[in-house]
């Protein structure tokens, strides 16, 4: 059975289509349009429960699911929407147990997909250059898996260093990168990957995709370089009108896969 709400607790009050996120505190108390909510009233309830303001309005009160979390979360970079994230976590093949190596950690929704999908088994370090983002995400992360300290996240270690100069760590698994300048990580991609391993890149423009193909291609040590991007359109079910929505995100980023082999000599 899932959990009730705890004190401590991030959790989304829903209405007609709108996102209230609240964090929920023992006495604490929610305003809405000149109405009131008592936190006691929400904590200990159950996931999903139906609830009622001071004057009687109706709210949802969730538990947000991760693609949820990370659109409401305090961003300091761009985030990368849920839909490239499902496709990055099945294109690098995140696996449980994996040690995955990714730059940068922008807001920590990328971290926090990857974490996930690696496991208590796995292992996710991430390279930042800027200390505000990360202090930023590793709050983010830890408030939606449950603590708020790096200590508190065993799985992930962060390192504030620059990936274009470097990647400390070898035999890894998968690496991933959203940052503007991947090509400049191919070459240290080589080394740290191990044979067998997956290099993956979020790029937004046509000029960066041209730039880190060609220093894949340049680099014996890949192989199987591909490039997709991905479209997700919503539709519109309602009695006769049944048709794709007017709006949508028309473009987010291209994808770019690669292979670490080992060839004959
Ligand atoms: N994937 C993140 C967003 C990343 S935004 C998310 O889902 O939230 C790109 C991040 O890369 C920024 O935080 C930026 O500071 C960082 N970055 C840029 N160049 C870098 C470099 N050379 N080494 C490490 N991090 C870098």
């Amino acid at each position: 059975m899932a959990k009730p709400f705890a004190s401590g607790e991030r959790i989304h009050l829903v209405r007609k289509g709108r996102t209230y996120p609240l964090l929920l505190l023992e006495n604490g108390c929610f305003r809405f349009s000149g109405e009131t909510l008592q936190h006691n009233d929400l904590i200990g309830r159950e996931d999903g429960t139906e609830i009622a303001l001071s004057r009687g309005t109706r709210l949802f009160a969730l538990r947000p699911t991760r693609s949820e979390y990370v659109l409401h979360m305090p961003r300091g970079a761009q985030i990368l929407y849920p839909k490239d994230l499902a496709l990055i976590l099945t294109w690098a093949d995140i696996y449980s147990g994996a040690t995955v190596v990714e730059a940068g950690i922008g807001s920590g929704a990328l971290t926090l997909a990857l974490l996930t999908a690696v496991g208590t088994s796995g292992r996710v370090i991430s390279y930042e250059i800027r200390n505000d983002f990360a202090k930023r995400a590793i709050e983010n992360i830890g408030s939606y898996l449950g603590g708020d300290a790096e200590n508190d996240l065993p799985h992930l270690c962060l390192r504030l260093e620059d990936i274009y100069e470097g990647i400390r760590e070898t035999s890894v698994d998968r690496l991933v990168l959203d940052l503007p300048e991947p090509y400049r990580v191919v070459p240290h991609a080589a080394r740290a990957l191990r044979s067998g391993g997956i290099f993956l890149s979020f790029l937004p423009t046509v000029p960066q995709v041209e730039r880190v193909v060609a220093a894949l291609r340049k680099e014996p040590a890949f192989e199987w370089i591909e490039t997709f991007e991905t479209l997700l359109r919503t539709w519109n079910i309602d009695g006769l009108s049944v048709r794709p929505d007017h709006r949508m995100i028309a473009h987010s980023g291209f994808i770019t896969t690669a292979r670490r082999v080992t060839r004959l000599p």
